[in-house]
């Protein structure tokens, strides 16, 4: 067998306890018998980075940022140690590292920094000793030495920016699920593991919802063309391949059903109907780093509109905050918001040849009495608000309608 150079990306669950963390270092020191050469990017222990994000709100409801990341990467901090200790039981040589030990540098947007370069040498040199390397992931350091962090699941990242960085041969995202399915299995249990899957399609489905994979580590896989390979550390089994192209036998319109519960809705009302004020509406939120995501603007009868729009619920306060501002500034009316929607949506490369998903789908939630309040399209999707108590069904309804159940 040839040696290979595999990045193996283990996420919170596969190393959320002592038991999970010996079966992990099993995994690599299989890999390593092979003698293949190991990178091995560590999550946080199960829920720690959640925890500690609590942890920080009873202290402080809105905590520095640069002081968050400082928080937040002790987290990789804890599952390197034990990762690297339980494989040297194993007697496996093997050594751990943080993100600014094996020079990932960032810029210095905390909470969601991007990787500027990556200086591999340490990791190089480590190799070329016969260890394998176990690096935190999730973080990175500034030029100027601030420890930042990637934005949540930014393990991921640091997996696939490795992977580019040192030429892997392959790259390995262990979750707790076999992995991606045609919708959350956990809804419905008719879901069908998919074998491959299009950068675009996994794009699209990590961002509308599905939470097997950082929709940012997907978007660098794509730029630099790194295959991924998603699969459970708990069985043998192959998972699912991320590449450029799928090859499919038959045409497959949709390929996945996602569901996002994490957002949250804003209506201003009586906005004045003048060029410029939509523009003065969203710069406030956008250069506070607020991602605003499906705008509609009703139709305006009285020289004035409506204009909803969802943000993610961790930016609603700050969103509300901002635009509650705004629209006393522009002389807009009642700012309204709803925190009880859920986006459904269906995704697929096959819709670009195909025509009639959008009416199949509005049909099918029509069936249901499932009432659409916005809806945004993509090249590749179809996403509908709708209220949150209709999610499960509204899943279940679309993933039978378009023949993805098993
Ligand atoms: N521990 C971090 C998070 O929970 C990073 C990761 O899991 O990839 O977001
Ligand atoms: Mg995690």
């Amino acid at each position: 067998m040839s040696r290979k150079l595999i990045i193996q990306k283990y996420g919170g669950s596969s190393v959320a306890n002592v038991e999970r963390i010996q079966n992990v270092a099993k995994r690599v020191a299989g890999y390593k018998k092979n003698s293949h050469n190991l990178v091995v990017v560590v999550s946080a222990l199960g829920d720690t980075t959640d925890e500690l994000i609590e942890l920080a709100s009873k202290i402080n409801t809105e905590p520095s940022e640069r002081e968050m990341d400082m928080l937040l990467s002790t987290g990789e901090q804890i599952s390197v140690a034990l990762l690297a200790m339980a494989l040297h039981k194993l007697g496996i040589e093997a050594i751990s590292f943080t993100g600014a030990q094996v020079g990932i540098v960032t810029d210095s947007s905390h909470t969601r920094a991007r990787i500027i370069k990556i200086n591999a040498d340490r990791i190089r040199d480590e190799l070329k000793k016969g260890r394998v390397v176990i690096v935190a992931g999730f973080q990175g350091v500034t030029l100027t030495q601030d420890i930042t962090t990637l934005g949540r699941g930014g393990s991921d990242l640091t997996a696939v920016a490795l992977a580019k960085e040192l030429k892997a041969d392959e790259c390995e995202i262990y979750t707790d699920v076999e992995g991606i399915y045609t919708t959350d299995p956990r809804i419905e249990p008719k879901a069908k593991k998919i074998d491959a899957i299009t950068y675009d399609e996994m794009l699209e489905m990590a961002s509308l919802g599905a939470q097997v994979m950082q929709a940012r580590s997907i978007e660098v896989a794509k730029k630099f063309d790194v295959p991924i390979h998603v699969r459970s550390s708990f069985s043998p089994n192959c998972g699912t391949m991320i590449i450029k192209e799928v090859k499919r036998m038959e045409d497959v319109v949709v390929s996945g059903v996602t569901l996002n519960k994490n957002e949250a809705k804003i209506t201003i009302c009586n906005v004045p109907d003048r060029p410029g004020i939509a523009a003065k509406l969203f710069k406030g939120l956008s250069s506070s780093g607020i991602n605003v995501d499906m705008i509609v603007q009703n139709v305006s009868h009285l020289r004035s509109t409506d204009i909803s729009f969802t943000v993610s619920k961790a930016e609603f306060p700050k969103a509300l905050r901002i635009t509650r501002k705004a629209a006393k500034a522009i002389g807009a009316g009642d700012v309204l918001d709803d925190q009880d929607i859920a986006r459904v949506s269906v995704v697929g490369v096959g819709m670009k040849t195909h025509s009639g998903v959008a009416a199949k789908m509005f049909d099918a939630l029509a069936k249901d009495k499932i009432n659409i309040e916005m809806i945004s399209t993509s090249d590749i999707s179809i996403s509908c608000i709708i209220q949150k108590k209709f999610a499960e069904a509204a899943v279940k309804t679309l993933h039978s309608k378009f023949g993805l159940a098993k």
